[in-house]
């Protein structure tokens, strides 16, 4: 049987009937734009991330954007972030009309590295955008200290993060404002896109919800320019019913991994660290190897879907060409990103299925210090010919 790198199918079996039922009270009602199925998610993923404010909108990348447009920021501005995260950070600050400006990462935890970021600010500079990578709070309170001697905003990226905590505190209510993303494979995933933008700042929580519908909060009566990127009433309703389940769930995280950390403790592959101070929730678990594209060909030979989170660093993507700015080198990235290799990660999977993941990946250790050609092997273990 095949591990997948996510396993939704499971999720959505168990969780069948009650999604059923959630979704069959939508159509009862034709209540399909906002009303009060997006509200009671707004009011219950608010109280979850333990902030005043959820606004729903249509993705994380809107949640972005929407997060720092609300805060004034565009055209001429800089938003410093890190290198290493999935291209839709960067995507969001081009879209607000300001340049994303890429530092490295901190080698032990691959998130932004705060003690990069000096170098990065310039008189341009509006706002940090730490990203809670892989599921690991981001250092905040260091970003939150450098912030405040410039008088930067500090929006975090949470795509990745629901329910983490750093010092005791829920990602998405540590910064100005924070973006979550429920695409379907995320630690909560509706059944379609969705994501949310999560604050205490009235006005904003405000402005984002005129901004998401049109800009208008009286039918008819537009104040801002704003966009279509309201959360689906079906997929809150999908929302809520996965919510209930969102602590347990990271929770199993949280075992797997570990689970995965004992099996593949001692093998020469580097595997993830936690802070002491934070409560990792493990959306991917990322391990490290210098040969990592030929484990990876074995593990996919093997039946492991495993996968590369991510290959090709947002500044050498094509879309990127001049439209970032990097000032001082980003080595680690642009090492790393040959490196790094996600192995399957959800709740649903089983303590045999990390065992024989675990057990797939230490016998492609060995294979890879093996010799590569049937020539080698042969010379490696026959005498020579005599003659
Ligand atoms: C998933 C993700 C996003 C974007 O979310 P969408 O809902 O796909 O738009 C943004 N940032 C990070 C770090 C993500 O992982």
């Amino acid at each position: 049987m095949p591990i997948p790198l996510v396993n939704l199918q499971q999720q959505h079996d168990e969780l069948y009937d009650e999604v059923r039922d959630a979704i069959d009270r939508v159509i009862d009602r034709n209540d399909f734009i906002l009303g009060s199925e997006v509200e009671t998610f707004e009011e219950e993923f608010a109280a979850y991330c333990e902030a005043k404010h959820c606004i729903g909108v249509g993705s994380g990348l809107d949640a972005l954007t929407l997060a720092m447009r609300g805060l004034g920021i565009g055209q001429g501005d800089e938003v410093v972030t890190t290198a290493n995260t999935f291209v839709a950070t960067a995507l969001a600050i081009k879209q607000t009309g300001a340049t994303p400006v890429l530092v490295d990462h901190d080698p032990g935890t691959y998130n932004l590295d705060p003690r990069r970021l000096s170098a990065a600010i310039t008189p341009r500079t509006k706002a940090i955008l730490p990203v809670h990578l892989y599921g690991h709070p981001a250092d905040m309170d260091p970003i939150q200290t450098i912030a405040n001697e410039h008088d930067l905003l500090v929006i975090e990226d949470a795509c990745q993060a629901h329910g983490a905590r750093y010092k005791g505190r829920r990602c998405g209510s540590i910064g100005r404002a924070a973006a979550f993303s429920f695409y379907p494979g995320k630690n909560l995933g509706a059944m379609g896109d969705g994501g949310a933008v999560v604050t205490d700042d009235d006005s904003l929580a405000a402005w984002i919800r005129a901004a998401r519908n049109y800009g208008s909060t009286v039918k008819h009566r537009h104040a801002i320019r704003g966009i279509n990127s309201r959360l689906d009433s079906v997929q809150a309703a999908v929302l809520r019913v996965k919510l209930r389940y969102l602590d347990e769930w990271n929770e199993t995280r949280r075992w797997l991994a570990s689970e995965y950390c004992k099996l593949l403790g001692g093998s020469d592959l580097i595997l993830p660290t936690e802070r002491d101070d934070t409560e990792h929730v493990y959306h991917l678990f990322v391990i490290r190897h210098l040969d990592r594209d030929r484990l990876l060909e074995h593990l996919v030979r093997r039946g492991v879907k495993a996968a590369i989170h991510y290959p090709l660093p947002i500044h050498r993507q094509v879309a990127f060409g001049r439209g970032c700015l990097v000032p001082r080198p980003v080595t680690y990235t642009d090492t790393f990103c040959d490196q790094l290799l996600s192995l399957p990660m959800c709740p649903y999977l089983t303590l045999g299925d990390v065992e024989s993941v675990a057990h797939d990946v230490l016998i492609g250790l060995t294979r890879l210090s093996a010799p590569r050609t049937l020539e080698d092997s042969v010379s490696f273990s026959e005498s020579p010919l005599p003659g």
